[in-house]
């Protein structure tokens, strides 16, 4: 199942359950307008490169689209189209003033020179910036892009439209960035996990945690799951995975990964296939790199973990949630756990359209109180209608969207 069909599965499920008229699915679901670029760069050697490039705007009733910008190697139309959506659901879910969009480049970052980097960014920008804006489309940063790619993003934009800050979020302080940004996705997944694990009997002082993806996302949950007594057990990269039972001390793993660029060869773990992270023994699993880690019903059999915390987008698909629900693993879904990134970038974006800058006490206070109440909205629903917390986020996120499509005047 392709990351779209994962979604419109979804959203038929969700249809169902708040009997959502057909006219209005059609027109929540489908895309509002989808942008495929040319990306054509001239390499270090001489060479001239095409890569693709897009930008998919979903859904804009409730304000400017807003979605990160993911530089991967299998980023296509159908991945950015499903991103977009989330998006669009997730805005809705934690009541931010945004609709949603995404974007992608087909390219492995990690094989181009700073330079190359820099002119794929400039290129891409350059050739979608007709459809940005600070009250039309803010991009950030998500897989394979960072601040610095936001400044680039910042300074292109800049060069045909004038200084324009609240055209992009995740950029770095210097530039109009705001305190707070870099952790904020990892930070908001911690304040949903501490809530739930509550709600489901998984204590987390001493609480073994196996984590996917040692980028933004896993290296900041991890290290403020540790700050609330839990264990990391076990951690994945894109290079391979690492296990010690006694827990990995994230800030010195972190060294190792800066010198070499991947957890691989920590000598303080064991080293461990990267496919069996989701099978560790734990009580807490946090998937937190790319999407369609469990696919399968028997991928979901062999997970041992009581809580799964969604830091990635689209981890589970649809047949692995079903087993999960049976087997009562609590799933708190993506559109809410990894919500805190888009949270403060709707603070930064604040700031920017303001000219004033918050202190990071502030930006934090305001993101646990959107993370604990969207928590609690979810639970709440989730408990008052009997059903998994992914089906109640996703709901709510639906009813929110057709309430400004209908409320516009649209139907
Ligand atoms: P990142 O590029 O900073 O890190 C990605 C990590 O995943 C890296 O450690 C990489 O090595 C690892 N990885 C890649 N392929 C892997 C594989 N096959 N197996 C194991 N590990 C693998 O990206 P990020 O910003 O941390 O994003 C991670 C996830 O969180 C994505 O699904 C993204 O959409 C989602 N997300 C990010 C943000 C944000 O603010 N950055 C916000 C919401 C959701």
């Amino acid at each position: 199942m392709s990351p779209w069909e994962t979604v419109v599965k979804r959203f038929d499920s969700v249809a169902r359950f708040i009997n959502l008229s057909d006219e209005l699915k059609k027109s929540l679901l489908v895309p509002f307008r989808e942008v495929t670029v040319e990306v054509p760069v001239r390499m270090d050697d001489g060479r001239l490169e095409v890569f693709m490039g897009y930008r998919v705007q979903h859904n804009g009733a409730r304000g400017p689209m807003k979605g990160g910008i993911r530089y991967h190697q299998s980023a296509d139309l159908d991945e950015v189209r499903a991103l977009a959506a989330l998006m669009s659901l997730k805005t809705a879910l934690v009541d931010v003033p945004f609709g949603g969009a995404k974007g992608g480049v087909t390219v492995d970052p990690s094989q181009l020179s700073r330079d190359e980097l820099e002119r794929v960014t400039r290129r891409f920008i350059s050739r979608i910036s007709i459809v940005l804006g600070p009250y039309r489309d803010i991009p950030a940063p998500d897989v394979g892009t960072n601040p610095g790619i936001m400044a680039w993003v910042l300074d292109e934009y800049g060069r045909k439209y004038g200084y324009t800050p609240g055209v992009v979020t995740g950029k770095p302080i210097s530039l109009g960035g705001s305190y707070g940004r870099i952790e904020a996705t990892g930070r908001g997944a911690v304040i949903a996990a501490r809530e739930a694990a509550r709600d489901c009997g998984v204590e987390l002082k001493g609480a073994r945690v196996s984590v996917q993806g040692f980028g933004n996302v896993g290296y900041h949950a991890a290290k403020f799951l540790v700050e609330e007594g839990a264990k990391i057990v076990a951690i994945a990269d894109v290079g391979g995975a690492i296990h010690a039972e006694e827990g990995i001390d994230i800030e010195h793993l972190s060294g190792h990964v800066r010198e070499t660029g991947t957890v691989r060869g920590y000598d303080r773990a064991d080293e461990i296939e990267g496919s069996s992270i989701p099978r560790v023994p734990c009580e807490v699993f946090l998937p937190a790199a790319l999407g369609g880690v469990l696919k399968t019903a028997e991928d979901a059999e062999s997970v041992e973990a009581k809580l799964i915390v969604e830091g990635a987008n689209d981890p589970i698909h649809p047949e692995a949630d079903a087993v999960l629900e049976r087997k009562g693993v609590t799933v708190l879904p993506d559109i809410l756990a990894n919500a805190g990134g888009v949270t403060v970038s709707y603070l930064e974006w604040s700031q920017n359209l303001q000219q004033f800058r918050w202190e990071a006490e502030q930006i934090n206070r305001e993101l646990e109180k959107v993370m604990v109440r969207s928590y609690r909205n979810v639970y709440e629903f989730a408990q008052e209608k009997g059903i998994s917390l992914r089906l109640a986020a996703y709901a709510l996120g639906v009813n929110r969207l057709a309430e400004a499509e209908q409320q516009r005047g649209t139907f």
